[in-house]
């Protein structure tokens, strides 16, 4: 097998045959052979499965019928239990990972992998690190966690079976360590959460040390990739960036990103995508941004049949990819809940704020707290009127004096930088003048502050964007 195969040319090996060249729908004819064998399995292993899909006939002939069978939620889940999902005994789950809601009330859910399972995803990290990297050369691995069969050991056992040398180094907490680390070690790759890698992409940069690395790659995951961070790395490491999809649930890798890097093909040999309108369920066709909803095609501990993600996505349209393949693509993705705000007149989504904060020159992570301003007395309007002149050049007299007191909203920003340097003022200016082209109507105050060194970044622990209802200091 040549050391250059990828994981594109994985997905074809098994899904065509070994000599076999890949074609949409001979893809699809594997997958759909799979999904009969993962409906059958289920239906007479997991007890879940046994009544959640005892409507289903199977086999199934045709893509439409597939589209009639009923979602699993993340609630079903949560709820059922790993136990209710499990098709094998427990002795033959060799890892399980917890993941815990953000809230304080949800039950977490439980993820069980066999052997074969973990065989599966290391298969894939080890195809798909060929695309970053090769036999001899370092990578560092700054993914959290340092578990037994947690991706961080998953990744380094898949880069030692073609040769390349994994360093293990975990998350960023403090980017003047790791900016040490890569001096002395010389690592060729990075693995990493965007805004970690960006905090000691800026700290070397700031620091005159970025042109002694030789970094020819990075692998960026866990969380969704803003073009404003994706750039500042590109830009400071002189490097080719692949951002990469996964979940706990998918088996931590789904989508990669080949050296085209016009969206992450996906890993259709253990996994079928679907794009659905959240609301209605509808399945859509490509180009469309809609609900990521999967069902896995070899997973035995605890397959998953149209598993919903709550991340928003879309296929790439286009049929074939700069790359020369015809496996399909995802891109545009973004988390569905807990990334959007809504104002009395327009909305701010996180996604908005990251690539217009993210921008900044010096920076390496934020928070903010946006707070609606409390009801006003008479008295008060007018002095707020008077200060909403002063904030929002965008609204014209005329038009000002017509309306009524529009409803303040308040950016209260705590901005991480190197070495705690208050960003430039013009570049600030510019930041305050996207947040207020994202709520062209509503009045706006942006307050910052630059975090006070030691404070742990949101990348480490906690939310990026809260509302806050101004009651206690956020
Ligand atoms: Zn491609």
């Amino acid at each position: 097998m040549a050391a250059k195969m990828n994981n594109i040319q994985l997905v074809t090996q098994v899904t065509m045959g070994e000599t076999g060249t890949a074609t949409l729908e001979g893809v699809r004819r594997y997958q759909l052979g799979r999904l009969n064998e993962t409906l059958t399995y289920c239906k007479t292993r997991s007890r879940f499965y046994k009544k959640h899909l005892s409507g289903v006939l199977s086999p199934l002939n045709a893509w439409e019928d597939f589209g009639r069978i009923p979602f699993t939620s993340q609630e079903d889940l949560r709820e059922g239990g790993m136990e209710a999902f499990l098709c094998v005994p427990p002795g033959e789950i060799r890892r399980i990972t917890t993941l815990q809601t953000s809230g304080s009330t949800g039950k977490p859910k439980r993820i069980g992998f066999t052997d074969e399972d973990i065989e599966g995803i290391i298969r894939f990290f080890d195809y798909g690190m060929r695309e970053l990297t090769q036999s001899g050369k370092k990578v560092m691995n700054c993914m959290p966690g340092s578990r037994e069969n947690g991706i961080t050991d998953l990744l380094a056992k898949a880069m030692s079976r073609f040769g390349a040398v994994p360093l293990i180094y975990g998350s960023i907490a403090d980017p003047a360590d790791a900016a040490r680390f890569v001096l002395e070690q010389r690592p060729g790759c990075l693995t990493g959460i965007p805004a970690q890698i960006l905090g000691l992409a800026a700290y070397m940069e700031k620091h005159g040390l970025n042109k002694e690395t030789c970094i020819e790659s990075v692998l960026l995951s866990t969380d969704y990739l803003s073009e404003s961070v994706r750039n500042r790395i590109e830009r400071i490491f002189n490097c080719r960036i692949f951002n990469h999809y996964g979940s706990t649930e998918m088996g931590y890798g789904a989508a990669l990103e080949c050296a085209a890097h016009e969206g992450m093909h996906l890993r259709e040999a253990e996994l079928y995508f679907e794009i659905v309108d959240p609301d209605t369920g509808a399945v859509l066709p490509p180009g469309q941004e809609g609900e990521v909803v999967f069902t896995t095609l070899r997973r035995t501990g605890m397959p998953l049949v149209r598993y919903r993600t709550g991340d928003i996505a879309r296929f790439m349209p286009d049929a074939v990819c700069a790359c020369g393949s015809v496996l399909p693509r995802i891109t545009g993705l973004r988390r569905g809940d807990d990334c959007e705000i809504l104002l009395s007149r327009g909305r701010v989504t996180l996604q908005a704020l990251d690539e217009a904060v993210f921008a900044l020159e010096g920076l390496t992570d934020y928070t903010v707290a946006i707070t609606r301003a409390p009801k006003l007395t008479p008295a008060s309007e007018s002095e707020l009127m008077r200060k909403s002149k002063l904030a929002s050049e965008s609204e014209s007299e005329s038009t000002r004096e017509s309306k009524p007191a529009p409803e303040r909203a308040i950016f209260s920003f705590t901005l991480w930088t190197v070495d705690g340097e208050t960003p430039d003022g013009g570049e600030w200016a510019a930041v305050r003048g996207r947040v207020q082209a994202m709520i062209p109507d509503q009045a706006l105050s942006v307050e910052m502050r630059v975090a006070a060194p030691g404070a742990v970044p949101p990348s480490l622990q906690g939310k990026r964007m809260i509302e806050w209802d101004g009651a206690a200091a956020p």
